[in-house]
């Protein structure tokens, strides 16, 4: 048995949002990740499995290695179908919000989002839910929006109707956005679902594979130089700085989703608990932070226009390369002013994606 952490009157007003819906729409955060793709899949697979059609809407493309789940070839993306996706957003009388906390997280969904005059539940494990919605389900201290999904369906009495399908998309969530279990994995609740999951049917080590073990020779090679060549540590700020230029990127044919994960690999340097990673992409750089312990990454990633949780922050630029490096590096010579490990008084739950 799960520990309860969803109320009652909250799953209730789900089951009748649900219920008297006929037109419903998931979305989840730009740049989708292992977390967004496969909560709105799961979430998708279950409601199909209770008669409820709906449509999967995200802002942008999914990286390739999350194209083995089941349903991700109906995943409508609007940056490139926007006239439709658009459409079934007005339309729309229920609309699902996954793993973001904040409209600004959906990009150009946004407009179609408030226009649309359907009824919104919110279902999300990021710090500060600011959007105005019927059923808020925000839980920071769970481990992924997989976890709450699967709790979801718990309360509902409805864990018959997860079917294989439905539990590899979220199971996909839980290892992702868990690192394989190795962060914000701590909950014993977490290994009973995926125990149930495990008992849908899925290869959990095939999962593995399918999304870890898909490299092209190009992505390994880039990490590599990036490793060998690029990577700056900065001792006294224990800190690791990886910046790639768009060059750099074209010049080991970058794809999207090619440089995921990178960001962690200086955290394996024992001496550095804290790691920033710039990309140069067309018309912005796109900055990841990631932190050990009570370095709150977060709100670096607030002085780049972004955000995100305690150990697993992002933001942007809209300068050039050197001088957003120049920036960063300001940043995290204030190192000190970030690091909660002497104010006691700071709550300190653990978070990533
Ligand atoms: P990543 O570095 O993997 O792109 O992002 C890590 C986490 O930081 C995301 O899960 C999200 O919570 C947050 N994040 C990344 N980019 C942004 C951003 O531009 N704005 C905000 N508010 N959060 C971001
Ligand atoms: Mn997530």
């Amino acid at each position: 048995m799960l520990t309860k952490i969803i109320d009652n009157a909250r799953i209730e007003a789900i089951k009748a949002l649900i219920q008297q819906a006929n037109n419903i729409v998931i979305t989840c955060h730009i740049s989708p990740d292992g977390d967004a793709i496969g909560s709105t899949l799961g979430l998708y697979w279950y409601l199909k499995e209770i008669g409820k059609e709906s449509h999967i809407i995200v802002p942008n493309m999914y990286p390739n290695f999350l194209e083995w789940i089941d349903g991700s070839n109906n995943i409508l993306v609007y940056e490139t179908q926007t006239e439709e996706a658009k459409q079934l957003i007005v339309d729309s009388d229920l609309i699902f919000c996954l793993d973001y906390n904040d409209l600004a997280r959906v990009n150009r969904v946004q407009d179609a989002i408030t226009e649309s005059k359907a009824k919104r539940i919110l279902i999300d494990h990021h710090l500060n839910p600011n959007i105005e919605c019927e059923v808020q389900i925000s839980h920071p201290e769970a481990s992924a929006t997989c976890e709450l999904i699967y709790r979801i369906i718990d309360a509902l009495g409805d864990t018959e109707q997860i079917t294989k399908s439905c539990a590899e998309a979220l199971y996909a969530g839980l290892m992702t956005d868990t690192g394989n279990f190795s962060y914000n994995s701590q909950n014993p609740d977490l290994y009973i679902i995926v125990s149930e999951l495990l008992k849908k049917g899925i290869n959990k080590d095939e999962i593995y594979n399918k999304v870890y073990n898909v490299y092209s020779e190009h992505r390994l090679r880039m990490i590599g130089y990036c490793l060998h060549k690029k990577m700056r540590i900065y001792p006294e700020q224990r800190t690791a700085v990886i910046a790639l230029s768009k060059e750099e990127c074209e010049r080991f044919h970058y794809i999207k989703g090619d440089t995921e994960g990178l960001v962690n690999m200086p955290l394996q340097i024992k001496e550095i608990d804290v790691s920033v990673f710039l990309r140069q992409d067309d018309n912005k750089i796109k900055i990841s932070f990631r932190s050990q312990g009570e370095v709150h990454v977060n709100k670096m990633a607030e002085e780049f226009k972004g955000g995100g949780h305690k150990n697993a922050a992002g933001g942007e630029s809209y300068h050039s390369l050197p001088v957003t490096l120049r920036r960063v590096e300001s940043v995290i010579k204030r190192r000190a002013e970030f690091d909660f490990n002497n104010k006691p008084q700071h709550n300190t739950t653990n978070q990533a994606n």
